[in-house]
């Protein structure tokens, strides 16, 4: 039976214990009236909470939840990935674990994917709950990435969506460090669409994306879809150079006239201290792509998993048997 999964359901779990059960309650009474088999992957992303213990016992009793045990915190788009590897089903969608993403919309998502659409991703027509720092410089960011990028990632899109099993295939050989996978499902193609929710407030604790994550990611999205960064420092050196091909003969000549508009050294000053820092944030904007090339380079594994659903299932059988 449980070969023929048709539904797969991938949560990141970080430290979201007050949220579990609900979720759990949510995406059953949701998927139980897709009338096929489903399974809902969660993955512990090094959680502290005892959101671990809750995963395993939540197993234990559902034979359809399948945990994946990291062994510390990598980040969500990286427990999303080992989601998309362990998953099974014909159909994979990624939701939050927070209930910001309303299980009910799955149903819409099925409705798409029944009607031949391979990715189907949810847009955020509202969101709620939200401050307006974040739903600002999120939309700012959405916006920013939309025109220095090559392939067209949606608008107000987040993880929210569901993916064909061909469509996880090809993202399961991306095996890119640096991950942001809105960008990589837009990059494979199919037939994409888009499906309109409202996002809610969460549910319990706080947002496990702070700032520094935010920019983090925003940074990843950048680096991983876009060479506009490294172009910079020609575009500023052409500039640089226009500018002294027609100021070096306009001062040789002053200097040779007499003029005193160049006395003194603020000139020279404000010449070095403007090129020096050009040319520092270009070194830095290089040394960004560099770390990244060093990290793929190096080639470890993206995540390192404590247990597996294989583990579990082992486990489960074992006991079966003691008794
Ligand atoms: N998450 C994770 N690892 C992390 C950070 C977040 O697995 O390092 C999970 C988190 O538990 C939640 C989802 O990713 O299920 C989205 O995180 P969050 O709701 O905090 O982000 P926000 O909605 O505030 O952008
Ligand atoms: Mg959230």
């Amino acid at each position: 039976m449980e070969d023929q999964v048709v539904f797969s359901i991938i949560a990141p779990i970080f430290n979201e214990l007050e949220n579990l059960p609900i979720l759990y309650q949510r995406i059953t009474d949701v998927m139980n009236k897709a009338s096929e088999p489903w399974e809902l992957i969660l993955i512990d992303d090094g959680s502290s909470d005892g959101s671990s213990e809750l995963i395993k016992e939540l197993a234990s009793k559902d034979a359809r939840v399948r945990p994946v045990i990291f062994a510390r915190n990598f980040g969500h788009q990286i427990a999303v990935t080992a989601g998309l590897d362990y998953s099974r089903g014909k159909a994979v969608t990624i939701i939050d674990a927070d209930m910001q993403d309303p299980p009910e919309v799955i149903l819409d998502l099925i409705q798409k994917w029944r009607e031949g659409y391979e990715v189907v991703y949810a847009v955020r027509a509202e969101r709620e709950g939200e401050t307006w720092f974040k739903t600002f410089t999120a939309s700012l960011f959405y916006r920013f990435i939309f025109r220095i990028t090559d392939i067209k990632i949606p608008l107000d899109t987040g993880d929210f969506r569901l993916m064909d099993r061909k469509v996880v295939n090809v993202m399961n050989t991306m095996r890119e460090h640096h991950r942001f996978l809105r960008g990589m499902s837009a990059w494979v193609g199919f037939k994409q669409v888009g499906v309109s929710y409202k996002r809610a407030a969460r549910f319990a604790g706080s947002t496990k994306y702070p700032f520094k994550k935010m920019l983090r990611l925003a940074l990843t999205a950048i680096t991983g879809f876009s060479y506009v960064p490294l172009q910079l420092a020609t575009y500023l050196g052409f500039i640089a150079a226009g500018i002294s091909i027609i100021a070096i003969p306009i001062v040789a000549v002053m200097r040779f006239t007499g003029s005193q508009s160049f006395f003194g050294q603020a000139t020279t000053l404000v010449a070095v201290l403007f090129l020096g820092g050009v040319q520092l944030i270009s070194l830095g904007i290089l040394g960004e792509y560099i770390g990244r090339i060093y990290d793929e380079v190096k080639g470890r594994p993206l995540y390192i998993v404590s247990q597996s659903p294989a583990d579990f299932e082992n486990k489960n059988n074992t006991h079966q048997e003691n008794k």
